[in-house]
């Protein structure tokens, strides 16, 4: 039962997108409550079926048979704040043709579905659909994961980590089960660790497993310089490379506007002797996510925006270059598979290739280091594929 009502209004939203299709009574008999079946538009679940149809018959003159074709299709995993901010920031961009979003929280996952289906007058997203089933995400061009656990009082990293690789192998086998071609979007924490777990559990080609990693980290600090130059984050270029967190290393050799390297006018930008202290903008950026954390509970709209941004270059291969974690074994002297972030070109196909910044030997270092941290944890990991 409980996959009725999901099944009812996944039917009904993608009655909205088709020209012609009978009003079949086992849609509704699928239904527990009435709400749930709501359709996005029309009078629908008042009027009785046969008066319905005529004056549907009445109204339009039917031409052809239309069978719903999706050539986008985009699957949220986990509804919670990261995930439904994902969906926002998606839908209204007008992204994909069909929307599907998972959680094992069947009550939030109802309402954030039908929250969203019922500002469909506002966006150009035909279809959205949601269930706890993973068959509603069959044929996703791109899959984005936001489900996880969230750390317990007194619980160590280690051990999160662990309950999240627990998640990890059960979702990414039913993933792959229905949608074996998609693109997946790792977001969940740690992202650099479970878009390595979530490569290995696939077995899909690491082109096509990308974690968010530092694009987060990497707008903060855009944001933050442009605070500090009064101009828009867009016109500061820099780079937060490395893991998505405290070990990220922010490339101070590479930040110029319009390109005029900062360093050539203040040699030791970013360094601890640095007078105008360039280097606290990095500590903002780290000190970011917990200070929102502690203010408002968690982070979403940030990181829902640079998703959709990372969809929107996949989706439309627009070839754009995005700092997202990937397995770099082999590169700067990391020897070990870990998943890092470094400027990667993203288009229809997942990563098709890493550009080779030219980093200073401190930077190239501490890459090195965040490489290390991460193999660190993922060497006690113990998972299974499904
Ligand atoms: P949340 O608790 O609000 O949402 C998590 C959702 O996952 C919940 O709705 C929960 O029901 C669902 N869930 C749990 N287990 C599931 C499963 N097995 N299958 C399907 N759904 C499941 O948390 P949130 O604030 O949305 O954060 C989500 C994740 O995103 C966290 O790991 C967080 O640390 C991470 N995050 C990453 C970044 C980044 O830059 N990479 C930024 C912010 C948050």
């Amino acid at each position: 039962m409980a996959m009725s009502w999901a099944a009812g209004v996944g039917w009904a939203s993608r009655r909205v997108s088709a020209a012609r299709v009978d009003f079949p009574s086992v849609g509704l008999a699928l239904c527990p409550r009435r709400p749930a079946c709501i359709p996005l538009r029309g009078p629908w679940p008042v009027a009785p079926v046969s008066r319905m149809a005529t004056v549907k018959n009445e109204l339009m003159k039917n031409l052809t048979s239309e069978k719903a074709v999706r050539h986008n299709k985009i699957s949220i995993i986990g509804a919670g704040s990261v995930g439904m901010a994902c969906a926002v920031s998606i839908v209204l961009k007008g992204l994909g043709d069909e929307l599907a979003l998972v959680d094992t929280a069947e009550g939030k996952l109802k309402g954030e579905m039908m929250d969203l289906q019922q500002g469909s007058h506002f966006m150009k997203m035909p279809s959205i659909v949601a269930s706890k089933d993973y068959s509603v995400t069959a044929d996703s061009t791109l899959v984005i994961i936001t489900a996880g656990a969230r750390q317990e009082k007194g619980e160590t990293r280690l051990n999160l980590v662990q309950r999240n690789v627990a998640i990890f192998e059960l979702m990414i086998s039913s993933i792959v089960k229905h949608s074996p071609h998609c693109k997946m979007i790792v977001v969940s924490n740690p992202v650099d660790i479970l878009t390595y777990v979530a490569w290995k559990l696939s077995g899909i080609p690491k082109s096509r497993v990308i974690g968010s990693g530092c694009n987060l980290d990497t707008a903060r600090f855009r944001f933050l310089i442009g605070q500090k130059l009064g101009i828009h984050s867009e016109s500061c270029h820099g780079w937060v490379l490395g893991e998505h967190g405290d070990s990220s290393v922010p490339v101070w050799s590479g930040v110029n506007v319009a390109g005029v390297p900062l360093r050539d006018l203040n040699p030791a930008i970013g360094a601890d002797g640095d007078p105008e202290r360039w280097k606290d903008v990095h500590g903002d950026v780290i000190a970011s996510a917990y200070e929102i954390i502690k203010a408002k509970g968690y982070t979403s709209w940030a990181i829902g925006l640079s998703v959709a941004d990372l969809t929107e270059s996949i989706l439309k291969n627009l070839r754009r270059v995005h700092p997202v974690s990937t397995i770099i074994k082999g590169l700067y002297g990391i020897n070990e598979e870990v998943s890092l972030s470094l400027p990667c070109v993203l288009g229809e196909n997942g990563i098709s290739d890493l550009i080779k910044v030219r980093l200073t030997p401190e930077e190239e270092a501490r890459l090195r280091r965040s490489a290390e941290t991460l193999r660190a944890i993922q060497k006690d990991l113990r998972f299974q594929r499904r």
